[in-house]
């Protein structure tokens, strides 16, 4: 299964990702952890794009998709499928990933529209930064990383209901039911 989760910033992609991916015995490739990685281990691209990362901006296109594609479809090849968390951000993505997926077969089946009321994102989010980690889970980037995600990555539900992928969950209940949801419609 080759799967998209999609939601704000604080609606659980990266707790229910893991969770799918372990089920569904497909790597999880979340774009956030190999980009934070390379900010980690200083390399070249760490060292353009963690001002994008410390500020809640989105790193240019290029440079993701060179990042993530990759990764993508090695698992597409590798494992049979993924579950894909934070890429797609925008349709620009979205739309240039699909073109270089569908050469080898490795394109979305599905997307998991993760929908969370925007208060418990907030509240979810400044709870996560009180438990300090994250450079950008401070209140001051929170408000900017929903004011992207509205801008940018919101446009993508339509996209994909367009193209027949969408599935929507809502997910501001315990992380269990929300897994069984996602299971049972899939
Ligand atoms: P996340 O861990 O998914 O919340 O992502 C953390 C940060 O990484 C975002 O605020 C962006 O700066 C960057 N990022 C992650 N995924 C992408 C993407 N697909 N496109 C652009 N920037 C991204």
């Amino acid at each position: 299964m080759r799967l998209v989760m999609l939601g704000a910033p604080g609606s659980g992609k990266g707790t229910q990702g893991a969770r799918l991916a372990e089920r569904l015995q497909v790597p999880h490739i979340a774009s956030g952890d190999l980009l934070r990685a390379q900010v980690r281990d200083r390399t070249e691209l760490g060292r353009l794009i963690a001002g994008c990362l410390d500020s809640g901006k989105l790193v240019p296109d290029e440079q993701v998709l060179d990042l993530v594609l990759p990764v993508v479809l090695a698992a597409a090849a590798g494992a049979g499928g993924y579950v894909l968390d934070g890429f797609p951000r925008s349709v620009a993505q979205a739309v240039k990933a699909e073109s270089v997926l569908a050469e080898s077969d490795a394109g979305v089946e599905r997307v998991i529209f993760l929908a969370v009321p925007e208060p418990v994102l907030v509240e979810r989010l400044l709870e996560r930064a009180g438990a300090a980690g994250r450079s950008d889970d401070t209140p001051e980037v929170i408000g900017d990383r929903l004011r992207v995600f509205q801008a940018e990555t919101r446009p993508l539900i339509d996209h994909y209901r367009a193209r027949g992928l969408l599935l929507e969950v809502a997910a501001d209940r315990p992380a269990e039911e929300i897994t069984q949801a996602i299971v049972t419609i899939l």
